[in-house]
């Protein structure tokens, strides 16, 4: 077949270079077909089944925690506290003259000290995905707060309350796994004091604009694999006895664990920073019109970028070409594609029987583009190529439906 030779797209190739979030998907393989799904809309920057739309990053998981043994994180997680005494240097004294963290590590778990105060990483980390393993003492001593009391402080602010409850009645807004003050859990799911509990959170700061509230904020709990808490919003730092103050906080923060007298353990520490939410910056998901066509555009960029390594003026970076249009307007691409198409019916209205029937697969193929096209506004309904090529089909007796 015939394709005019196209202009090295020479400015779109250094372009490439500067797009860091394809920089994974540059020569990876696509998986999936072109003009296939719904193209992208005012919030939409992807297609539906997109397969320009990068693959997740691999993460090899760890494994499951039990009562008796803590698991191993996944790859990727940032290790707070693993035992060792190293991991104990990540974690300093709360207290206003700082110092390292005065709890102590006893059989491999971390055990407040009574009175020593509260302790918090160095590290400051915002939105993330937190394990976190406690165990109250096994000799039951207190009630109600006084009981195995300790606290998660999220940003050191947001307390996801430690507390042994297993047998122990209290206010609900401050149970083992309530959002402190604000949210009882969705159930006790507690195992016996003395025993590991299993708490894993999602973390989601709030976001604002000035004084405008784009996102409260959530926390999402699980306690020992059942939810307790689920997508709840936040309402501001953690009170006692007040109603806190919604607003925002601070984007970053250390995991501050609480000093309430009573020796609880912790274990398995570790968390996984989270990727920006559409409303902070992100660039996946539902977007607003103006970040949808900023990322439609960095698409169509790298589409095009990625046509410069295609055979000049072959089908294939004609396809490529035309699949960027999807995304971003370009008026030349487009005119020189349309040209392309009246030159290629041109073609096969001429091949003698013989070839048409070998070409068949790519005949159709092309059909189906083109309908994709003139679908969704790509091309114009009345695109003679697209009516042509319609018509030689139907003569040709072609059931382009199965193809
Ligand atoms: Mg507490």
């Amino acid at each position: 077949m015939k394709f005019r030779t196209l202009t090295p797209f020479a400015s779109a190739a250094a372009l490439c270079l500067s797009l860091p979030s394809f920089a994974s998907s540059v020569g990876a393989p696509l998986v999936g077909t072109p003009f296939f799904g719904d193209p992208p809309d005012a919030t939409h920057p992807w297609a539906i089944h997109d397969r320009n739309r990068p693959q997740p990053v691999r993460v090899a998981p760890g494994t499951s925690s039990t009562a008796q043994q803590p698991g191993q994180p996944p790859a990727d997680a940032i290790v707070l506290f693993d035992g060792t005494p190293a991991s104990l240097e990540r974690w300093v004294s709360n207290r206003k003259e700082g110092g390292p963290a005065k709890w102590v590590i006893r059989d491999g778990a971390l055990e407040c000290v009574a009175k020593t105060g509260d302790i918090r990483t160095v590290d400051e980390f915002g939105d993330c995905q937190l394990r976190i393993e406690w165990a109250a003492p096994a000799r039951i001593e207190g009630s109600s707060q006084g009981r195995g009391n300790s606290g998660i402080f999220l940003l050191g602010l947001v307390e996801v309350q430690v507390l042994d409850n297993y047998d122990n009645p209290t206010y609900a807004d401050g149970f083992a796994a309530s959002v402190y003050g604000v949210n009882p859990p969705l159930a006790n799911a507690l195992r016996p004091p003395g025993e590991f509990q299993v708490i894993d959170i999602v973390f989601r700061r709030p976001v604002y604009d000035g004084d405008r509230v784009l996102d409260p904020g959530y926390v999402t709990v699980f306690c020992n694999g059942v939810l307790v808490q689920d997508h709840t919003p936040l309402e501001g730092p953690t009170g006692h006895m007040k109603r806190t103050k919604v607003g925002p906080l601070p984007a970053k923060g250390p995991l501050k664990l609480q000093d309430h007298g009573n020796p609880v353990r912790f274990r398995n520490i570790w968390y996984r920073p989270l990727p920006p939410r559409a409303v902070e910056g992100g660039t996946d998901g539902q977007l607003s019109p103006a970040a949808t066509q900023a990322k439609r555009e960095q698409i169509a960029a790298f589409i095009r970028a990625d046509a410069t390594s295609m055979a000049s003026g072959s089908r294939e970076q004609a396809f490529r070409l035309g699949e960027s249009l999807i995304y971003a307007p370009d008026a030349e691409i487009r005119a020189r594609l349309e040209r392309m198409a009246f030159d290629y019916v041109d073609e096969v209205a001429t091949l003698p029987a013989t070839d048409r029937e070998a070409r068949k697969a790519e005949i159709l193929e092309t059909l189906r583009v083109l309908r994709y096209a003139t679908k969704h506004g790509l091309l114009a309904r009345d695109f003679a190529p697209w009516s042509r090529l319609e018509q030689f089909i139907k003569d040709a007796g072609w059931d382009d439906a199965k193809k």
